[in-house]
């Protein structure tokens, strides 16, 4: 009786594994860690339960003539259950190391540690085969198999369990319930079915319980979609391909956007030179002012599109402390302009000299809030102070700018950083987009610091950011105090080629360098300035367009180049201000950087620097 209901059971889990093994190796799954263990799992499983109805078969029909091959199938079975068991070992072990390690990781490390459980496993059912056992029981009551061997598999078992039940403990928390279902199941019904065992070694209930663990680790284990994933990636592809083309339409729009207004800077710029009537002057102020802010919200928009693709990035070098803030509190007090505002600036003595540090992006950290004070205080004082904490080769820089504004209401504090966000701004003339604060936060993020307001409406704000800096015991920077160089502003005798597809571009660049007196030589195609210098036309410094039909700035670079002899100082102008755009420019071997429009000063710094020799 006992033996028919066993091998019912045995035929029922055998049907249902053979349905879920049809339906596994059936569907299309991704080729994960675990996918590939459980394949082991349902092989190994159906095999044993058909070893083991098979020794049902012959324990009843030729036991009594062939028992030393029944003793060999009966090995065979207790090994595969000892397999079994390994498999599902590896199975906890395969879903704690996808808690710390990706896929292509666990490949790799885990490859050597999985070979030595096969190999060690392996040994084991060599081990078990070889060691004695014998079969007890009766046909009534049935058989089973008792000695060394099965002690000795129990115990490997056993072991097994234990590994499976120390990795449950470790990763209690981190793994899921799906995952953790079955393997918890396994050990309270192995500890069952031990004890059962124990007491009715006829009653073998281990093909059983696996099969059962097998099944519920079918409905659990993370089998994702396949045809879905196909979908996702996609979604995922057209998504990113929308996203570039963003990226190259904002590329091409600064592009579009700074030609025109580099020639409404330039031409402004000029015209305020000359004698002009003081309503005329006043006009051009304006044009300018309003341009700049232009420019502003411009670069503004590139910014936060920048920083939401995860495009920009932080390029650390050493730069001087002392010029960083002077340049800050020159700016600021140029933004204060004629209102009755006092500067205070307040920096710590003891602060390093030299800093290592993404200088660009701290500048405009600072000067937005500095910008801001100034925008938003009608009178008064604004406090810029600059503190530090330096431990080890850390600097905590703790910047804060204090005004006496007209504050920020307390349920606005919350909106600050958000992007296009203007508190109260609807009524006033203040010109901002929203994006300022919003692009701040988001740099002093991705610099690993922070930042914090304190205001009080009607009284003032105080902005504070705190940001660690490396300081440099040796600096390699040659000029930490800047020493003041003669400014010549006349350069007769020099010689200046500019190279620009756009006619207007060529006067604006033209125009600007007319007050320094040198003889300008244009061309309007990077050919054309090519065969210039090899007609041994010879410049003091080239400034060179990159976005030109037919050849570009860079390819025009590349084959001047090749010239024998070519040592001329080459400076790009760009209007592409996208992000490491100058690093880009300045590994392709050009010279130096002019982002376009031409600031006045840009262009002042880059003459004196390279026709003052
Ligand atoms: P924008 O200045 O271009 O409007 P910001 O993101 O820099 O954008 O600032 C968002 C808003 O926060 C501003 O519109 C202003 O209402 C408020 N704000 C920022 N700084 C100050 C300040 N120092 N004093 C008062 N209000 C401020």
């Amino acid at each position: 009786m006992l033996v028919v209901i066993q091998l019912s059971v045995l035929i029922t889990s055998l049907v249902y594994l053979s349905i879920i093994a049809i339906s596994f190796f059936c569907r299309e799954k991704i080729n994960s860690v675990d996918t590939r263990i459980y394949k082991n799992i349902v092989i190994t499983n159906i095999i044993s339960i058909c070893v083991e109805m098979f020794l049902y078969l012959l324990t009843f029909t030729i036991l009594e003539f062939n028992p030393g091959f029944v003793l060999l199938v009966s090995k065979i079975f207790v090994s595969l259950v000892l397999l079994w068991f390994v498999f599902l070992m590896k199975y906890a072990m395969a879903l704690c190391f996808k808690i710390k390690f990706s896929e292509e990781e666990i490949r790799k490390k885990k490859h050597h540690l999985s070979l030595q459980i096969n190999l060690v496993a392996f040994i084991a059912c060599l081990v078990i085969i070889c060691l004695p056992l014998e079969m007890v029981g009766d046909k009534s009551s049935g058989f089973y198999a008792s000695g060394i061997a099965t002690k000795a598999a129990f115990m490997l078992i056993m072991t097994t369990c234990v590994i499976i039940f120390y990795n449950l403990i470790r990763n209690f928390k981190k793994l899921n319930y799906r995952e953790f279902t079955p393997l918890i199941l396994l050990l309270v019904l192995v500890s069952i079915s031990t004890v059962v065992q124990i007491m009715f070694p006829q009653l073998l209930l281990f093909n059983p319980v696996m099969s059962l663990i097998t099944v519920i680790m079918y409905h659990t284990i993370e089998n994702p979609d396949v045809k879905m994933i196909k979908e996702l990636n996609i979604a995922k592809d057209v998504a990113l391909k929308a996203n570039n083309a963003k990226t190259e339409f904002l590329s091409s729009m600064s592009h579009e956007v700074r030609t025109p207004l580099n020639a409404i800077v330039g031409f402004s710029e000029s015209l305020k030179e000359e004698d002009l009537n003081p309503k005329a002057k006043e006009e051009v102020d304006d044009i300018i002012s309003a341009s700049e802010t232009l420019l502003e919200i411009v670069n503004g928009i590139l910014d936060i599109s920048k920083i939401e693709a995860n495009k920009l990035e932080i390029v650390n070098s050493e730069y001087d402390t002392q010029k960083l803030f002077k340049e800050l509190a020159n700016l600021t007090k140029v933004r204060i302009g004629e209102k009755p505002i006092v500067l205070k600036v307040n920096i710590d003595e003891s602060l390093p000299k030299v800093l290592y540090g993404d200088y660009a992006r701290l500048k405009q950290i600072v000067l937005n809030l500095l910008t801001n004070a100034a925008k938003y205080t009608d009178k008064g004082e604004i406090n810029f102070t600059v503190n530090s904490v330096i431990t080890k080769n850390v600097c905590r820089l703790i910047i804060s700018v204090k005004d006496t504004g007209r504050g920020i209401k307390k349920e606005n504090i919350s909106k600050l950083f958000t992007k296009f966000e203007r508190l109260d701004e609807k009524n006033t003339t203040i010109e901002g987009t929203g994006l300022g604060l919003a692009i701040t936060k988001k740099l002093v993020e991705l610099m690993h610091g922070n930042i914090v307001v304190d205001s009080v409406y009607g009284k003032g704000s105080k902005f504070t950011v705190s940001i660690d800096q490396l300081v440099v015991k040796k600096p390699t920077i040659t000029q930490v105090v800047e020493e003041e160089k003669v400014e010549v502003n006349n350069f007769a005798g020099k010689k200046v080629l500019i190279v620009d597809d756009n006619e207007l571009n060529l006067k604006v660049a033209a125009r600007l360098l007319q007050p320094y007196k040198m003889d300008i030589d244009k061309s309007s195609s990077g050919d054309d300035a090519i065969s210039k210098i090899i007609d041994d036309n010879v410049y003091d410094l080239i400034l060179l367009d990159d976005m030109m039909p037919h050849k570009s700035g860079s390819e025009t670079l590349a084959e001047l180049k090749q010239i024998e002899g070519f040592n001329m100082p080459v400076v790009v102008l760009t209007a592409n201000a996208i992000e490491g755009m100058k690093e880009q420019y300045l590994k392709a071997g050009f010279d130096d950087y002019l982002a376009k429009p031409i600031s006045k000063e840009e262009l002042k710094r880059v003459l004196q620097k390279y026709l003052n020799k």
